[in-house]
């Protein structure tokens, strides 16, 4: 079964979201665990997840994404904003599991000049004094297009990544289609040479999602602009071979291309027609 849906606001509640998949005719869905400028996370009302789940059972979900906020930088420079970050990871790893068994995506970080290798030894640190072992999320590392001083725009520094956490069984990646591309790799013209990387680097098993995004730039260009399905650099073309290939067809696709809901809508009754 296709598993397809989009990013969508969570402010109405657990309930509303499903609701709100069902409508534009999504069976999966990705939210902010918390206002992306940063800040507390709301109250969770249990009787509402409980809903949520209930409702998914009922129309065949598949895993959905909790997204860090993007002003969560686990290896900034800053001790201040490393603490706030640490703290924020840990406390969503927490609520998470009022929804069991689902995953949660944040991006690795960006080091602000102190070098990837401390970047990544931070980051590292940070989900070893954050993760548990009771917990039952996995936790997804997501790939970047290399913006600044992003961590993870190589599938190496995702490896060594994975290779630092104890408790790595719990550890997955998400590919975002839009930031590989812009990090250089062409999987417009080159899929399987991407993926057969991804696999030998960090083993496909561990690929859990994907951000099914077309780019507003062109390849390596390291700028991070999503754009809508079939109008950007990635094309139509090549968004239709990842969806229907078989290394990645069962995974869950989350848009996140510049829409409104009912652009959601169109694109995932478009895509759900592309899938052979
Ligand atoms: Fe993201
Ligand atoms: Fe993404
Ligand atoms: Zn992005």
């Amino acid at each position: 079964m296709f598993k397809i849906g989009s990013h969508l606001s969570i402010s109405n509640g657990f309930e509303a979201i499903g609701k709100q998949a069902l409508e534009i005719g999504a069976n999966t869905f990705q939210f902010f665990t918390r206002n992306p400028r940063g800040g507390s996370a709301k109250k969770i009302e249990q009787s509402d997840v409980d809903a949520l789940i209930l409702l998914m059972k009922k129309h065949n979900f598949s895993q959905i994404i909790a997204h860090a906020p993007y002003t969560m930088n686990l290896c900034s420079s800053k001790p201040e904003t490393r603490e706030f970050a640490l703290n924020t990871l840990a406390d969503d790893l927490q609520r998470m599991e009022c929804l069991p068994g689902n995953l949660y995506n944040f991006h690795p970080g960006s080091h602000t000049g102190q070098g990837a290798e401390v970047g990544i030894s931070q980051i590292i640190n940070a989900l070893n004094a954050a993760m548990f072992k009771t917990m039952h999320t996995t936790v997804l590392l997501e790939t970047m297009a290399g913006k600044g001083s992003e961590i993870g725009s190589r599938f190496e520094e995702l490896r060594k990544i994975i290779d630092g956490v104890d408790l790595n069984d719990k550890i997955g990646v998400c590919l975002d289609t839009c930031h590989v591309f812009d990090a250089g790799y062409d999987i417009v013209n080159n899929l399987n040479g991407v993926l057969c990387e991804f696999d030998k680097i960090i083993g496909i098993k561990r690929l859990k999602a994907i951000h099914l995004n077309d780019s507003m730039n062109f390849l390596g260009c390291h700028k991070d602009r999503h754009q809508k399905i079939g109008q950007g650099a990635i094309g139509i073309n090549a968004l239709t071979r990842i969806i229907n290939d078989s290394r990645l067809k069962n995974l869950p696709f989350l848009l996140e291309t510049p829409n409104d809901i009912d652009g959601y809508a169109y694109e995932i009754k478009m895509l759900k027609s592309f899938v052979k």
